[in-house]
């Protein structure tokens, strides 16, 4: 018996192996700082606990509609078009449970064997591996360190082809906290236009900027028709364990993703959908606080990073990443990434867990607290000073 030739390029998330690492060196009394996984360090809002609980007591623990609680569809098509400058209705909107379904089904939903997908190199892990299962060909779009890690717009136009299907953009980023300048976005727009391609917009980190405001390609005239704005609650609302997220797409990309949500998940948790009203219509102070701290933060880690030999830490503009570039200590990325982890105890990303151009890179997820940051800079300092 053997596995089916789609799963041969399928890959999991780095952060997880190495949760798995670090928690196995904390299980061996060492003392380790974690700054792997990419999700906030804060709690739910009670205000959404209490929805919630709520819904729970009020019956919400059966099926519902596989596209998704109307009332949260329509909270979500208002949230969308006030925020992106568009018109969009419920019916285009999609819940899922968290938002990577959105990736996974719009892409067996929408590509071929042989389609081309651009999407950028270092990214979310996923992306590439989806595409593979998809059956479709993965060609990178490198991110240039020098403009903020925004895109390559020569390598862009190079690697579009008559094969491409989908541009996947994501923006703020997973894993530089790059944000994509506005006027690269309309460059896009515009080699996109007339062709026959999807715009996968990936912007689960929407709400989590410093600097400047991140722009959806959504927003530019007549683009809508060809975009998937990924969105959801996993980050903005720290959410993540409630699994709940959503894409806004052109009705027809919507009908054929519900029709694999109907074979596979159904729909997503009818309870939660509730609490993810509460979360988008109930007061918003805490998602203003969670991203002033990590500004505040996001100054201290590049200040420190910037401090250590061999370290040049680019500002991220937006999520809770930072991403040096340590080509300058003559080790690898992943040797680098396990030598901090193991030597230093503080538990981070090599950049090729992004892709291939993520070499001389590692990332750290800054949402953990001020102290335990400080601390990981400074063991990182003095590994790094030893030699
Ligand atoms: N997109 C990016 C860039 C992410 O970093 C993540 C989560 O890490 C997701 C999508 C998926 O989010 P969710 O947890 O809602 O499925």
């Amino acid at each position: 018996m053997k596995l089916s030739h789609r799963m041969q390029n399928v890959r999991g998330e780095g952060a997880f192996e190495v949760l798995v690492r670090a928690r196995q060196l904390e299980a061996q009394g060492r003392s380790v700082v974690h700054m792997e996984i990419g999700e906030p360090d804060f709690p739910t809002a009670p205000n959404i606990i209490a929805a919630g609980k709520r819904a729970l007591d009020e019956g919400w623990t059966k099926y519902g509609p596989t596209q998704g609680d109307p009332e949260l569809r329509q909270a979500i098509a208002e949230h969308i078009s006030a925020t992106r400058g568009i018109s969009v209705g419920p019916d285009r909107v999609v819940v899922t449970p968290g938002a990577k379904p959105i990736l996974f089904f719009s892409m067996l939903a929408l590509l071929e064997h042989g389609d081309e997908v651009l999407y950028p190199n270092p990214g979310f892990p996923i992306y590439e591996s989806t595409i593979h299962y998809a059956g479709a060909t993965p060609v990178p779009l490198p991110l240039v360190e020098e403009r903020g890690f925004s895109l390559d717009l020569d390598q862009f136009r190079k690697n579009l082809s008559d094969r491409t299907r989908m541009i996947i953009l994501c923006s703020p980023q997973n894993p530089t906290g790059g944000t994509i300048h506005e006027a690269d976005i309309r460059a896009v727009a515009e080699m996109i236009r007339d062709r026959d391609v999807i715009v996968l917009s990936d912007e689960i980190y929407s709400r989590i900027w410093f600097d400047e405001k991140p722009f959806s390609i959504a927003s530019i005239d007549g683009m809508f028709e060809k975009t998937i704005i990924l969105d959801g609650f996993s980050k903005t609302y720290s959410m993540t364990g409630w699994r709940i997220g959503y894409g806004v797409m052109p009705k027809w990309i919507a009908d054929a993703v519900c029709l694999l949500m109907v074979n596979s998940v159904s729909h997503t948790a009818s309870f939660t959908q509730r609490a993810a009203i509460e979360a988008l219509r109930g007061p918003q102070e805490a998602v203003g606080k969670m991203v002033a701290e990590f500004a505040r933060r996001r100054d201290v880690i590049v200040e420190g990073f910037n401090r250590i030999p061999g370290f040049r830490c680019a500002r991220p503009g937006g999520a809770f990443y930072a991403f040096p570039n340590i080509t300058a200590t003559g080790i690898s990325s992943t040797e680098l990434a396990n030598r901090i982890l193991q030597e230093a105890g503080v538990a981070c990303l090599s950049g090729t867990s992004f892709g291939k151009y993520g070499e001389g890179y590692l990332r750290f997820s800054y949402a953990t607290a001020l102290d335990q940051i400080q601390v990981a800079l400074e063991r990182i300092e003095k590994l790094i000073k030893r030699g």
